[in-house]
């Protein structure tokens, strides 16, 4: 069985603290791993690696750290298929969206490729007599990740590539289910041209994470995870004076105008609620059907959602595969006992899927519930799996009610053939990512990502301009050469522009 340790320095180290996580096969169902959870003790020996690290790599030149990420981005696209297997043989989902998901997390390594400029930084000739001012933005020290299970190549990539090219040093605490592609990064970093201590990787779970927290000589920390421990981390990392941006859980809902193209929303509906088995953050799991919608789009989504095809990842036939753990199997079949319970109709019903070869795996089929209402626990609570509820409404005003009155602020998209409709529903609607036409508005490594209300905890969203923002501090420099006569002392506020 393969053991899954840290990445301290420059060098894979085994686990010291005697605690180890299973990892699992999701397609087997078989064990195919032991990872080390870390103790205070070993996240403090990364925090010393990192820290004893930074000097040298702060003051390295901003075109010298760009020139590590465009390696980085050559090995990335050279191991694309290696990466892609590790990332499906933990957690399951297919390989075609596994590559996909390399592809997101290197267009975050190509937009660090271009930190000289973004660094620039402004300048004022003469903002007084002889006297001139600029702006800098200055790396944070040592800045953490804590990162989830559903992306555990892609959302580290939102952070490091950033964080590192502004001359950060890294701790990254990637999930304990798929800790796999952290270690295969760490090594790939290595062989662009990272110093060591520069990148490290703490394997690990609660203790860890507490031990984050509270280190006096971390500065900052991203955290991506569902709502309540995203909540937990920024209250923690504030109260211990750390800048935070944590990122939480979702309900994306897509709403259907009766004017739309209903193949179009179909075809974005199976994609965005059963890709990925609905595990991601941008996974639509509400369809939104205004008025004359409902039922043209129940029955046509009724026969591709029975359709689906599902299989181990490893299967270029299969578009779903299995969850991640048989725990988290279990809870979203308890959400389709739950949705039955109260009162929704369960049209498709993915409980009973069983794969010939894989009896063992964590797979459930796709379920559509129709006549979902606002008050059920399976229209509020994030199910993370695959599972769409369709909720009727009579006009886009009542869409837009409901979408801004849900807890979750992630993604949300409107499907329309009208302009006006489309301009309104974006400039009112209460969410930080916005599609039309488009089902999972996932912004380019150019513009950043992240939702609102209990979706996002701090002021940044993640990667773009709004994650150089994160990993700098601001810092104003005002200068005079003086030349000529003294001009003594000043008692009155200095006011140069006079
Ligand atoms: P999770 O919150 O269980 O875990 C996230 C991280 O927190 C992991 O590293 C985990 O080890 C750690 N953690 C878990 N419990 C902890 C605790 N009690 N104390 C301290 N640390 C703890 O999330 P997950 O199940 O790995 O990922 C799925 C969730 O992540 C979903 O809610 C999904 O919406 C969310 N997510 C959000 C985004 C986004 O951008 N908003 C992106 C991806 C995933």
């Amino acid at each position: 069985m393969q053991q899954i340790g840290h990445f301290i320095a420059g060098k894979r180290v085994a686990g010291s603290s005697g605690r180890f996580g299973e990892v699992f096969n999701p397609a087997s169902g078989e064990i195919s791993g032991r990872v080390a959870l870390a103790d205070a003790s070993e996240v403090d020996n990364a925090v010393a690696a990192a820290a004893a690290a930074w000097p040298a790599w702060a003051a390295t030149p901003p075109l010298r750290r760009a020139r590590v990420m465009f390696k980085l981005k050559e090995l990335l696209e050279r191991d694309r298929k290696e990466i892609s297997a590790i990332i499906t043989a933990e957690h399951g989902k297919v390989l075609s969206d596994a590559d996909g998901e390399v592809q997101r997390g290197l267009e975050v390594v190509e937009f660090a490729c271009g930190i000289p400029h973004l660094l620039k930084g402004e300048f004022t000739e003469a903002v007084g007599t002889g006297i001139d001012a600029w702006s800098i933005r200055q790396p944070l020290g040592v800045v953490a990740g804590i990162t989830p299970f559903n992306f555990p190549l892609m959302v580290p990539l939102w952070m490091i590539p950033v964080a590192l090219a502004c001359g950060n040093c890294f701790i990254l605490k990637p999930s304990e289910k798929d800790p796999s592609a952290s270690l295969k990064l760490a090594e790939l970093l290595k062989e662009a041209g990272v110093p060591d201590g520069v990148f490290n990787v703490v394997q690990g779970a609660r203790e860890a994470v507490e031990a984050i927290l509270a280190h006096p000589d971390i500065a900052a920390i991203s955290f991506v995870g569902s709502t309540a421990i995203a909540e937990t981390i920024y209250r923690g990392g504030t109260s211990h004076g750390k800048r935070v941006q944590a990122l939480g859980g979702a309900k994306n809902h897509l709403v259907v105008m009766p004017d739309a193209d209903i193949d179009d929303a179909v075809d974005a509906l199976m994609g965005s609620a059963y890709g990925a088995a609905g595990e991601r953050c941008m996974a639509v799991s509400v369809a939104v059907a205004v008025g004359s919608a409902g039922d043209r789009l129940v029955q046509k989504l009724e026969p591709r959602v029975r359709a689906l095809k599902i299989g181990p990842g490893t299967d270029a036939e299969a578009e779903m595969g299995p969850l991640v753990t048989r725990e988290h199997r279990e809870k979203v079949r308890g959400y389709i006992d739950l949705g039955i319970k109260e009162g929704a109709k369960l049209v498709v019903d993915g409980r009973g899927v069983s794969l010939q070869g894989y009896e063992n795996g964590f797979f459930l089929g796709g379920s559509l519930f129709d006549h979902v209402s606002t008050d059920m626990r399976i229209y509020k609570d994030e199910i993370f799996g695959p599972v769409l509820g369709v909720v009727r409404t009579p006009d886009m005003a009542g869409a837009v009610r409901m979408v801004n009155a849900h807890e979750y602020g992630n993604g949300v998209a409107i499907f329309t053939s009208d302009g006006g409709a489309a301009r309104d529903f974006a400039a009112g609607i209460n969410i930080g990512m916005v599609g039309v036409n488009v089902p999972i508005p996932v912004p380019m490594a150019f513009h950043s990502f992240g939702g609102w209300k209990h979706s996002l905890f701090g002021d940044h969203h993640i990667y773009g301009p709004e994650g150089v923002r994160f990993y700098t501090r601001y810092k104003a420099v005002t200068q005079r050469w003086p030349s000529g006569a003294r001009r003594g002392a000043e008692y009155v506020m200095p006011t140069l522009g006079r």
